[in-house]
Order: structure tokens, then sequence, then C-alpha cells
């Protein structure tokens, strides 16, 4: 079977995720896909193949006779839908011979623009599938797991020498949660790939350090008729911080430019909150920024008063790059991988966080490589045939290189 025909069954199962909830996983309907993903797993010869009760997929295929000494790998993917968009009734397109020019997505007044996604030009004449406009597709994260099951099929039916591999399956990669549950030890690999995001080619090993800032500012209230020198607005005060931060948006960054990010603000006379996200992939730039903010709050605290100002900061997550560099390899192999399959390979850094990182601070390195999707968490998401057998086509290199490790 093809990867493609996998995923559009897969695609069929809703499994949108909930950041509003409080359980494990988010949604229960990400249940069905994980039952049907262990029994395909049963069929492909995976005997251990089960779910937990936190609903993680675990797998492993043994090394061949003669290969238990060698590395163990894994490959793993996300059962969830981002919840920006439905995930319910995906109705995929599938366009074959694909001429390279916008396209329309069902009755929905939606299009996909060849100018917003310049990589379509590059795919005319293959065959694509796309949404009706109405939902999201699912090739984030469906696709992956599409590749690695027909991997797995691969490497069986072709009788390819291999190591041990593990498979795991988790929930809630899009809430930011994919990792907490994840059983590092019973998974049992020595590193792995996560196969989620981007076109083929794509390796991703960097994301950002990331915090949140939080500035509460308290102010004094009267009258505004009797005010001077007694009143002091917590939100004037709100208003010069900003002001003292650098132009370094998310609207004016791209590559490995960080930001501050004002993601809220509330205020009165009284109270105000400004609620920031800071990052960088740079571990120097990113501490540099955080104090840059404590400065801000000593400051304003000279000028207005101490306790006017209280800024709390909270580490969220940090970029993988210091796990994966001592095991580089896995870069080196994986382009390696994608250059037997006729792609150059493509390193990009991560503009936010990934289970992958979460993972490689377990004590997993695990870097990403692309399942051949594109604008992904929306309606314009979409994937190309002979995009997914070519990452299969990685994957399968990639467990080869291993056999030799
Ligand atoms: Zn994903």
């Amino acid at each position: 079977m093809r990867a493609y025909e996998r995923m559009l069954n897969y695609v069929k199962v809703w499994t949108t995720s909930d950041s509003s909830s409080e359980s494990v996983p988010s949604t229960s309907r990400q249940f069905d896909l994980a039952k049907l993903l262990v029994e395909e797993l049963k069929e492909l010869g995976i005997e251990d193949a089960h779910v937990d009760d936190k609903c993680y997929v675990y797998g492993t295929l043994p090394a061949t006779k003669g290969y238990e000494d060698k590395s163990k790998l894994g490959f793993i993917a996300h059962l969830d839908t981002s919840e920006d968009i439905s995930g319910q009734n995906v109705k995929p397109q599938i366009i074959e011979n694909y001429d390279g020019e916008d396209i329309v997505l069902g009755d929905s007044g939606r299009v996909i623009r060849t100018s917003d996604f310049p990589h379509l030009k590059n795919f005319k004449g293959r065959t694509l599938i796309t949404t009706d406009g109405t939902t999201l597709l699912g090739a984030d994260d469906k696709a992956g797991i599409a590749e690695i099951m027909t991997a797995i099929e691969r490497i069986q039916s072709e009788n390819i020498p291999h190591g041990k591999i593990s498979i795991g399956f988790n929930p809630d990669e899009e809430i930011g949660t994919g990792a907490h549950n994840f059983d590092v030890e019973k998974f049992g690999a020595d590193f792995a790939y996560t196969l989620d995001g981007w076109l083929e080619g794509h390796i991703e090993f960097e994301n950002f350090n990331a915090s949140s800032a939080i500035f509460e500012i308290k102010g004094i209230n009267v009258h505004p008729g009797s005010a001077k020198d007694i009143m002091v607005n917590s939100q004037l005060i709100g208003m010069e911080i900003n002001s003292m931060l650098p132009t370094e948006t998310p609207a004016t960054t791209e590559g490995y430019e960080g930001f501050y990010h004002l993601m809220e603000i509330t205020g009165s006379v009284e109270n105000t909150k400004l609620v920031y996200i800071v990052r960088d992939h740079d571990a120097d730039k990113f501490d540099a920024r955080n104090e840059f903010l404590k400065n801000i709050e000593k400051t304003m605290n000279e000028k207005y008063g101490e306790g006017v100002v209280t800024l709390t900061i909270k580490q969220q997550y940090r970029n993988m790059k210091e796990k994966i560099e001592p095991c580089m390899h896995l870069i080196d192999n994986a382009k390696k991988a994608i250059r037997a399959v006729g792609i150059e390979p493509e390193v990009g850094a991560i503009r936010g966080g990934t289970d992958g990182a979460q993972l490689s601070f377990k004590g997993l390195p695990c870097p990403n490589i692309g399942t051949g999707g594109a604008a992904y968490h929306g309606a314009c998401e979409h994937i190309s045939v002979e995009g997914m057998d070519k990452v299969v086509d990685i994957a399968v290199e990639l467990v080869k290189i291993y056999a030799q490790m």
C-alpha cells in the first residue's frame, strides 16, 4: 500500500485536540485513531503493538538476527490535529497531474494561491491532495503516521536487515503536551526522528528558547479633577514599558531572529497587565532578552517607586540543538538519506516549539524530518503523493544506515 492511501484512511478519523481540556489525552476521540493504528501495526507483524491509557501507541520491530547490537532507531508521529480549524468530516480533493496553477477548494470560495506557496510551481505533474476548503486536511501529522507505517511494511516485505526499530504515535502534540507522557524508557530507542511538518527533504533540529514574561503594574486612582501629583496611571506606565522594547516582534522577524511578542494587554488606571512571550534560538541572546526585561522592571520601580512594577518570567521550553549537537550523526545521516532519494536536503530552524525538543531533553535525541506537507493548521493544507513516497524512501534509507552503526 502507498503512504497516501493510508493517510486518506486516517484523515477520516476526527482527532482534533483541545487546549482547554484538563484530561489526558485532551480529547478521547484520539483513541479512535490509536486503536485503528494498533490493529494495523499488528497486521504488519508488530506483535507488541498497544495503546496505553493515555493514548500513546507503542510498538517495536525486533532487530534482524545478527543485528541486535546495532543502533536502536525510533520513528514518532502525532495523532491529533490542530484546533485552529475543524478536523471533522475531512473530504480530501485528489488532483491528478497538477497543472502548477492556483487550486480552487471545492465550493468553499477558498483558493490555494501559488503566490503564497511558491513550492507548488515545482509540484507540476504530481498528484496533490488538498481539502475541500471547509476543514484542515490532517496531513499534519497523519502523513507522518502513514509514512512510518509504509516504511515498516517495506522493511519487512523487502527483507531489509535492521537493528531494533521503535514506533511511537502520541496524542496532543498540537497543544504542546505530546511529549509529557511519552515513556522514553519503554520506547527503548537510542534516538528517534519525528516525521512531522513541512516538505520532503526538510530537516529541523533547532527550535526557539521560550519564556513568558508578565508585567503587573499598580497605579493610584483619584478623581481626575484633583489628581495632580497624586494619580499614577498604570496603563501609561504599561505603554512606557512597551515603548522601551526594540521593534522585534513576530511581524518584523524571521529565520533566526528572536522577538518579544505582546500577547495580551488589560488595564485600568489602578491595575495593568502586559503579557509577553520571549523567543530566541540563541541561548545567550535569549538570556539577554530576559535580562533586558528585568532591567526595565528595575528602571520603572526606580522612577515610580518600589513595587509599582512586578515582572514574572517563566521558562517555557528550550532549543533542542544542545541535545542534538552531541549526536550530529542524526543530522548527517538524515542528509545522506535525503540525498540518496534524489533530494537536496534543507535544514531549517523551527520558529516555535516541538515535541522532539521535549523528548530530546527527556533523553531521546529527536530531530524532525519533513513529511511532504505544507500550509498546516488551515484549509489550504496540502501534500503531494510523490512527496510522501519520497519520505517513505528516506525513512527506509535511515533504517539501512543505522543497521550499519
Ligand atoms: Zn504536526
